[in-house]
Order: C-alpha cells, then sequence, then structure tokens
C-alpha cells in the first residue's frame, strides 16, 4: 500500500468519518514525531493519513468540575504554560518539560504519547498515578475508559481502528494529596525514559489512606505498581516505612527483569528514584 493522502479534517466528525470510510487503511496524525518514524521504517503502511494536529477541538486543558480535561492534541508546551497544569499538576508539568527536546514538546501530544503505548512513554506514569480516564469516540458515541485499561504491551493499546482519542480527565489533586514525577535517562536532552515514576499520595490523621505508584520502562508497558501501593496503604508514611516500600520496590524489579541486560541497573536505581517521588509527592501536599 502507498500513501497517497492526507486530509485535513474541519472538525471530529470529518475524522470520524473518515476513520469509518477507511477503516485499517487509513491512521491518524497529531504531532507524527512517532508516526512518521514507523512510516520511515516501514512499521506501518496506510494508504491515507488523517491529521488532526489543528483541531481546536482536540486543543486545550480546561476544568470541568473537580475534573482537569486535557484535549488530545494538546501539545506539550501548551501543557508547560498553561495555568492549570502549572498550578494543579506541576508534577505533569515535570514530565512535559523532561520529554525530547524544544522541537518536539511544540508538536508531540499527550494523545500520541498514550496512544503510541511505548513503555517509556513520559505521560503514562504520572497519568496512571492520577487514575486517569481517557474518552475514547466513533461514529456511535463516545466511552470513558480507565488508561490503566487499554494499555496492552509495547506499542499496543486497545483502541479500534475507528475510534479517536478525544480527550485525558483526572480528578485535580486537592488539599491532603500529593503527586510527583520523576524520571531517570541517560542522555541528556533527547532522554527516553530508562525508568519513570509517577506517585499520588493522601494523607489523613497522618496515615497514607491512599497511593497509587505508576511506572514506566520497568515492564512491558507502563503500569500501576499494585503490590507496593498494597504495602503503603494505612501505614505512616515514615522514613522507615519509605525505606522498607522501596526495598520491597526493589526486589519487585529484580524479579521482573531477571533475564534482562538492563535488570541489574534498573534495580539499583528503582530505590532512590522511587524514595524521591515519594518524598517529593508528601512534600506538595497542601493542608
Ligand atoms: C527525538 C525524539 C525524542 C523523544 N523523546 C521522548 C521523551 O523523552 N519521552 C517520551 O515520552 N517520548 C519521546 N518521544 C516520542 C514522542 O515524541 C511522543 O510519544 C509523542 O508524544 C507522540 O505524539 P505525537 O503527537 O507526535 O503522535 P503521532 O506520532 O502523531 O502519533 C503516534 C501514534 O498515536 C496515534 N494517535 C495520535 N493521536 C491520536 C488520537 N487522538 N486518537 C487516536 N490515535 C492517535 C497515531 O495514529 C500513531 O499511531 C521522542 C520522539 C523523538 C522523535
Amino acid at each position: 500500500m502507498a500513501l497517497r493522502e492526507v486530509y485535513k479534517p474541519k472538525d471530529i466528525t470529518e475524522v470520524l468519518q473518515l476513520l469509518d470510510k477507511y477503516k485499517d487503511k487509513g491512521k491518524i496524525i497529531a504531532g507524527g514525531t512517532d508516526l512518521i518514524i514507523d512510516l520511515k521504517e516501514r512499521a506501518i503502511d496506510p494508504e491515507v493519513l488523517i491529521d488532526i494536529a489543528t483541531l481546536e477541538e482536540l486543543k486545550g486543558i480546561a476544568f470541568k468540575g473537580s475534573y482537569i480535561e486535557i484535549g488530545a492534541a494538546t501539545t506539550f508546551a501548551e501543557m508547560m504554560d498553561h495555568v492549570i497544569t502549572k498550578e494543579k499538576t506541576p508534577a505533569l508539568v515535570k514530565a512535559a518539560r523532561s520529554i525530547g527536546s524544544p522541537q518536539i514538546r511544540n508538536t508531540a501530544t499527550i494523545g500520541g504519547n498514550i496512544c503510541n503505548a511505548s513503555p517509556a512513554a513520559d505521560m503514562l506514569p504520572v497519568l496512571l498515578a492520577l487514575d486517569a480516564s481517557i474518552i475514547l469516540k466513533d461514529l456511535e458515541g463516545e466511552k470513558t475508559i480507565l488508561l490503566e485499561q487499554v494499555l496492552k504491551g509495547k506499542g499496543k493499546i486497545d483502541i479500534e481502528r475507528n475510534q479517536l482519542l478525544s480527550y485525558v480527565k483526572f480528578k485535580a489533586p486537592v488539599d491532603g494529596e500529593g503527586l510527583s514525577f520523576e524520571k531517570l535517562g541517560f542522555r541528556k536532552a533527547l532522554a527516553i525514559a530508562k525508568i519513570a515514576l509517577g506517585v499520588f499520595v493522601e494523607v489523613e490523621n497522618n496515615k497514607c489512606k491512599e497511593i497509587r505508584i505508576g511506572s514506566g520502562a520497568i515492564h512491558n508497558r507502563a503500569i500501576r505498581e499494585s503490590k507496593i501501593e498494597d504495602y503503603f496503604r494505612g501505614k505512616i508514611l515514615s522514613d522507615a516505612v519509605i525505606e522498607e516500600g522501596s526495598e520491597l520496590f526493589q526486589e519487585e524489579v529484580r524479579e521482573r527483569l531477571i533475564n534482562r541486560s538492563s535488570g541489574e541497573f534498573k534495580r539499583e536505581a528503582i530505590k532512590g528514584i522511587f524514595t524521591t517521588a515519594m518524598k517529593t509527592a508528601l512534600s506538595t501536599i497542601k493542608s
């Protein structure tokens, strides 16, 4: 199949009609920072591209009740600059800032980062920590689904070819809740995460009422670290408890990456990066 057309639809309805018309032959392009590489490497072979990069309906960041909604075609640069993300989720801004180079951040989108489903995608750990949902649209209507439920493996995401990711939503952290993002990469400017963590923590009466830990690049996909979360729930988050939890995390990573060349490095590194992520999340709690 050869690429024969690039459409620039005027609105979401037209995107959905094109997706329905071309089915497996059509592919959405947003910033193109992942897709163009896939095209060049012939990893994909669409006949038609549907360009959503400038669709206003898919852009922007807004408050809806207690939720923050981010349009799928919002770029990382836009997320870094927006008053809502800057005030309510500095950890998400930090994750956006850590991505690629200024050129990449000016074009790459949150929706593309999710749909590309790289195990090392930097948005995913912090969005998992926020328990984010994604909103998928097709000609039949729309459905909301937890991000955690659609991530299936390296490059594998449970989104049909006729579905458009239209926006991401999550509850804005409130008093008593903290959020952090930490990333350990090798190269400075264009580092792809070697380990990334997002931590959400809610403290009540000095104890950990809720915790969500999203991790990247230590599994075949970004995941929630439920075993480590279970350890912390109900405990007072003292230095000793955090130390014990980080050792548990180390053991988990050791078992998971036992046959991987990067296993030993990641097992060593996880302790420090997790301790920092926990302490940073706690330090962001407002009372
Ligand atoms: C030099 C370089 C450095 C990079 N550094 C990092 C880094 O540090 N951290 C990191 O996480 N990533 C990094 N990336 C990867 C990339 O920039 C991100 O994954 C980016 O967020 C992808 O977004 P995009 O808009 O460019 O997606 P595109 O390339 O346009 O699309 C990616 C995939 O998602 C699909 N898609 C896009 N939007 C939608 C939608 N709304 N609905 C349904 N499907 C959709 C496309 O069909 C395609 O399959 C880097 C890439 C490069 C080239």
